[in-house]
C-alpha cells in the first residue's frame, strides 16, 4: 500500500487503451467508453499531470467499417484493416476529446523508429514540443509500413518502449482483466488478483500465460515482458480493469486497484 503512494506523485503518464476496451465489434469504435477516458484525461490534466496515449483499435475499426466479422490472417490484410481503421479511430479521438478542450495528436512508429538514434531523438522532440503544447499524443503501431521484423507486434510492447521515449513516470495498462491474477480467472474460481508484484520472476511470468481476447493481440504474457521493461527502467506499472468508472483517477490517487509492478528497490 506504501509504495502505491509514489503514483500519487507521478507527473507524466502513459495510458494503454486495449482492442477489447476501444471496440465493441460491429459498431466499431466504443464512443461511451472514449468519452469516459477525455473527462479522466481532462481532469488529470487540471491536477498538472501530463498524459500520454498509447492506443490500440485500428484493426477493429478497419473491420467495422468494412462489415468484416473476422479478423484477416494474413500481415497484408491486417494491414489493410489498420490503413482502414486508423483514421476513423483518430477522428473518433479527435471529435471525443474536443468536447473535454483537448487536442489530440496522432505519432505511429514501428519498433526501427526507436531502435536508431536518430529517429527515436526526433521523436522525442516532437513529443516533448507535444506535451509543451498542452495535446494529447496519440501513439499506435504504424501497422501498415510494419513487417514482422521490424514490428512491435502488438501495444503493451510499443507502450514500454514510449514510457522509455516519455521518461515518463508510470505505464498504466487499461485492459478487460482486473490484472494479473494466480492463474486464469476465466478457467479458475480459485484465481487471484495480485495486488503488487515486487519482483518478476518465472512463477509470476508462469502466471500469465495464455492469449488475448479474440480482437487484441496481446495476452497478460506480453503485459508482463511489457511490466518487465519498464521496472527495470526504474518505472512502475499497473495493469488494471479499464471498465470500472474513474480508473486513471483512482490508481493515481494510490487506491490500491488492479497489479502495481515495482522497480527493484
Ligand atoms: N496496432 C494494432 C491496432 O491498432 C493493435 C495491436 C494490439 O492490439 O496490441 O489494431
Amino acid at each position: 500500500m506504501q509504495r502505491r503512494q509514489t503514483l500519487k506523485k507521478a507527473k507524466r503518464i502513459v495510458v494503454k487503451i486495449g482492442t477489447s476496451l476501444l471496440i465493441s465489434g460491429a459498431a466499431g469504435v466504443n464512443k461511451i467508453f472514449l468519452s469516459k477516458l477525455a473527462k479522466e484525461i481532462a481532469a488529470l490534466r487540471q491536477e498538472g499531470r501530463e498524459v500520454i496515449v498509447v492506443t490500440s483499435g485500428a484493426i477493429g475499426t478497419g473491420m467495422a467499417a468494412m462489415q468484416c466479422t473476422e479478423k484477416p490472417r494474413t500481415i497484408p490484410g491486417k494491414q489493410a484493416m489498420a490503413a482502414i481503421g486508423q483514421p476513423r479511430l483518430m477522428q473518433a479521438y479527435s471529435q471525443v476529446f474536443s468536447k473535454y478542450q483537448l487536442t489530440i495528436a496522432q505519432i505511429l512508429l514501428i519498433a526501427d523508429d526507436i531502435q536508431n538514434r536518430e529517429r527515436f531523438a526526433h521523436a522525442r522532440h516532437a513529443l516533448v514540443e507535444l506535451l509543451r503544447l498542452g495535446v494529447i499524443p496519440v501513439f499506435n503501431e504504424n501497422d501498415t509500413v510494419a513487417v514482422e521484423e521490424i514490428k512491435f507486434g502488438e501495444n503493451d510492447t510499443l507502450s514500454a518502449h514510449i514510457t522509455h521515449l516519455a521518461e515518463a513516470d508510470v505505464l498504466i495498462i487499461l485492459t478487460d482483466v482486473g490484472g494479473l491474477y494466480t492463474c486464469n480467472p476465466a478457467e479458475n474460481r480459485e484465481a487471484k488478483l495480485l495486488e503488487h508484484v515486487e519482483k518478476i520472476d518465472r512463477a509470476v511470468e508462469a502466471m500469465a500465460c495464455g492469449p488475448g481476447s479474440e480482437l487484441g493481440t496481446g495476452g497478460m504474457a506480453t503485459k508482463i515482458k511489457a511490466a518487465k521493461m519498464v521496472t527495470g527502467m526504474g518505472k512502475e506499472m499497473v495493469i488494471a480493469d479499464g471498465r470500472l468508472p474513474k480508473m486513471l483517477t483512482r490508481i493515481l490517487a494510490g487506491e490500491p486497484i488492479g497489479t502495481a509492478f515495482y522497480p527493484p528497490r
